[in-house]
């Protein structure tokens, strides 16, 4: 079985290496402590079809979260913390429970903080010979040193790539370094594990998904982003396009955060997708139904060709 103590000593888990140690109670960015914190779990059927398929995702909410997004609707568990704390047995407990409950796969919400106790807990689970495909489902902003120690863990990758420049990426997300580091994560996870894989059900089983949430004012930065991806990676990753922005938590005081994305922003954003070649993926409708509940992972409605 893996120790987590080595990581947690000093933290880096995450592009910000904060160095700080976690077991003795010092916090770093994201405030994660020395044990897992979740704030909930369940079934889940409004990820992507592949994801979600018939008998929903086994998604397990984690709390706290290494960006920090002035417009997060899952402020309460993400930046201020609610959830509850989870050792090895009882985070192994979750996972039996969502195997058990006949879900696709174990879908890990902002698990970068929790990399060693989701090891610890997942090694305990498939040492008992229950295994499902994990999703790594993430903002994007990835040490690569830690995609690659933790490899092993993960079928399918669910990356955002959600900024184009890193004055949005900072206004947006206190994060300068997203732009650099979300590609560099997602040109590994390629690298790693190419396109995304499903079985003769049409449930991933491995690859890589990339969304793109429009932001307002920020369209542009999601067509330089497909251009990116079109260039650097190819058309052959599925994209999964989404117009669900709403201005939560802080996003109601400042401009252009304020508003959600207006409809020639979307539709600009959907014909780059179509003119630079995508043709695997999922594009949300304009007016798509929002679980406000689980904002962040709204099924894209109406895809166009699915894996
Ligand atoms: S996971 Fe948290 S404590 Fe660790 S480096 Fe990232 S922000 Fe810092």
């Amino acid at each position: 079985m893996r120790s987590s103590h080595g990581q947690l000593l000093s933290c880096t888990l995450c592009p910000r290496q904060c160095g700080v140690n976690r077991l003795e109670g010092e916090l770093g960015f994201c405030r994660a402590g020395a044990q897992a914190q979740l704030y909930r779990y369940a079934p889940h059927h409004g990820e992507e079809p592949p994801i979600s398929g018939s008998k929903g995702s086994g998604t397990l909410f984690f709390s706290r979260c290494t960006l920090s997004c002035l417009y997060c609707q899952n402020h309460p568990w993400s930046q201020q913390g609610e959830g509850e704390h989870y050792d090895t047995e009882r985070l192994a407990g979750v996972f039996r429970e969502l195997a058990q409950a006949g879900c696709h796969n174990w879908n890990l919400v902002s698990p970068t903080p929790w990399l060693p106790q989701i090891a610890e807990a997942l090694d305990q689970v498939r040492g008992e010979g229950i295994n499902l495909p994990v999703v790594y489902n993430t903002s994007g902003y990835e040490r690569c040193e830690s995609l690659v120690a933790y490899e092993s863990l993960v079928d399918v990758y669910l990356t955002d790539l959600r900024y184009a420049s890193a004055a949005s990426s900072e206004a947006g997300s206190r994060a300068a370094d997203y732009v650099d580091r979300a590609r560099e994560a997602l040109a590994l996870m390629l690298e790693r594990l190419g396109p995304l894989q499903c079985d003769e059900n049409g449930i991933a089983i491995s690859g890589v998904v990339c969304r793109l949430l429009v932001l307002p004012g920020l369209a542009h930065e999601v067509i330089e982003n497909l251009g990116w991806l079109a260039d650097r990676v190819g058309v052959e990753v599925p994209v999964s396009v989404m117009a669900q922005y709403s201005p939560a938590f802080r996003a109601a005081e400042q401009q252009p955060w304020n508003r959600r994305v207006a409809r020639d922003e979307y539709d600009q954003v959907c014909q780059a997708v179509e003119s630079l070649g995508f043709d695997i993926g999922w594009i949300q409708d304009f007016e798509g139904d929002v679980d406000d509940d689980l904002v962040g992972h709204t099924m894209p409605q109406g895809g166009f060709s699915e894996p």
